[in-house]
């Protein structure tokens, strides 16, 4: 396995496995691609050489025109619950150009989004548009600066040609780099097709992600257990940052345990635990205080395919596996909430220390970045500017709780500002800067933006600016998913 001209060590480990669960084939190459946007921390990270990559050939490459030499891009096969009914799916316009492994040994795979129809793009075009794939790269990039595990974004190539959606928009790929594309959506494909499938999945997806389990006396509970716990901090991460995931189908679901698939997504403004910004999300089923129901129902859809390699009695151990995801969320959430309020030790009302400022703040509709923010700042004591009575009150009952800490003041308060961001990205912003960009081609207030949230605990004077909320924004915003 040697490094090509761009840095790339490719092994496709992947394509060892039984040939159903892909298909290799090439991308259908487009008009004119050309490098919009690109991740020169993370190439660098992932010891590929930026001069090459930023060539015109390096554009051939990350658009799919051209393959990687001696290499097979594939498609995968995969199935999902999506809004609660199975389908068949797969990558419909995605293509998987390589497994790379990194200067640290550790592998990731590279992804072309939209990069064209393959056997399972069923009536879509395979194509993605501009401004689904800049969002894509802005939110994910936030994410992984927010330091919740994400799938990453190398770069954005524009195609050159159109995609025809509501609107006619210019086409772009992105270049998606995650830990796998191994979905719970990848397992049920698996079980539709045989129990030797999932065993071979099984088998590489423990090597690949949990070789600790590999020797356990029940490997496939250790596994199941690992991928729960997984789940379970990941979704813990989104509550406290007040991230709403929007499409929390089973294909959307990382056994990796990486944030994926940037479609609807979106960020809470007012403190709202019903909240939903996904226009075809119409029932509320992936709604903010939802989504660790719903982590743990994709968590059984995923234990259901495992059920006949357990060593013992699998429903039990599925089913306690499911009480271990439970416990782990609230134990993890717990443990963040409690970090954006500054507080080091643990005491048992801490719960309702929390809940009690979380139902204020829906009550008094309360943005929830702004409050955990101006808590973290003194804004509210040092301007004496309380939203009201009631929140005057809880304020005195945590400056109490605070002064039972062992840790000063200055030492809470730097917990809290490495839990609560300065900066997120917020709809408004996030429309105004791909509106820029994507209507009148100006890229810089979208750069200016990245790189605000690259560290969004740094504190800086230009992200306290612009991390406000906009008070006029409408409750009514609605994201799309763009395919
Ligand atoms: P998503 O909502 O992005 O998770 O996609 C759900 C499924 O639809 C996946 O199998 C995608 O590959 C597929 N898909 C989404 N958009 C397109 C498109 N434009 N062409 C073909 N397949 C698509
Ligand atoms: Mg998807």
């Amino acid at each position: 396995m040697n490094k090509n001209k761009f840095g790339f060590k490719i092994d496709n480990s992947y394509l060892n496995l039984p040939p159903v669960l892909y298909t290799v084939q090439t991308a259908v190459p487009v008009k004119d691609p050309e490098i919009i946007l690109f991740n020169v921390d993370l190439a660098l990270e992932m010891g590929l050489d930026v001069d090459q990559l930023l060539s015109s050939e390096g554009a051939h490459i990350l658009s799919g025109n051209r393959t990687l030499p001696e290499v097979s891009s594939f498609a995968q096969a995969y199935s999902g619950h999506q809004f609660g009914y199975f389908n068949h799916l797969g990558d419909g316009r995605a293509l998987m150009i390589g497994e790379h492994v990194k200067p640290d040994g550790s592998r990731v795979d590279i992804q072309l989004k939209g990069s064209g129809p393959t056997p399972y793009s069923r009536r879509g075009d395979g194509r993605a548009g501009l401004s689904p794939m800049l969002r894509e790269f802005l939110i994910s990039e936030a994410m992984a600066g927010l330091g919740v595990p994400t799938t990453r974004s190398l770069a954005v190539v524009s195609t050159g040609e159109y995609v025809y959606r509501e609107l006619v928009q210019e086409g772009a790929i992105l270049t998606r780099i995650a830990s796998s594309h191994i979905r719970v959506g990848t397992f049920q494909y698996a079980a539709t097709r045989g129990e030797d499938i999932v065993d071979a999945l099984l088998q590489y997806t423990i090597n690949r992600h949990d070789p600790a389990c590999e020797g356990a006396s029940d490997e496939t509970k250790c596994f199941l257990y690992a991928v729960a716990t997984r789940q379970a901090k990941l979704i813990a991460k989104w509550q406290s940052l007040g991230f709403v995931h929007g499409v929390m189908n089973t294909d959307n679901v990382s056994i990796a345990g990486e944030t994926i698939d940037y479609g609807p997504c979106a960020f809470l403004d007012t403190y709202d635990p019903e909240a939903v910004f996904s226009a075809i999300d119409t029932s509320g089923r992936y709604r903010y205080k939802h989504q660790p129901l719903i982590g743990r129902w994709n968590l059984a859809r995923f234990a259901e395919t495992l059920l006949p390699f357990f060593k013992t009695d699998g429903t039990r151990i599925a089913n306690a596996a499911l009480e271990h995801f439970d416990k782990i969320y609230e134990a993890e959430w717990l443990l963040n909430m409690q970090h954006k309020l500054g507080l080091f030790d643990p005491q048992v009302d801490d719960l309702t220390l929390i809940n009690d400022l979380l139902d204020l703040m829906a009550k008094e509709g309360l943005d929830f970045h702004d409050t955990f923010l101006k808590l973290t700042l003194d804004v509210y004591e040092s301007e004496s500017s309380w939203p009201s009575e009631t929140f005057y009150a809880w304020h005195q009952r945590w400056t109490l709780r605070r002064s039972e800490e062992a840790a000063d003041l200055e030492a809470q308060k730097k917990l809290m500002q490495s839990h609560n961001p300065a900066i997120i990205p917020r709809n408004h912003n996030v429309e105004r800067v791909l509106n820029a960009w994507v209507l009148h081609g100006d890229a810089k207030p979208f750069k200016a933006l990245l790189a605000l949230l690259k560290e969004p605990y740094s504190y800086t004077q230009d992200q306290l600016a612009n991390g406000a909320p906009q008070p006029d924004w409408p409750k009514t915003f609605r994201t799309t998913c763009g395919t």
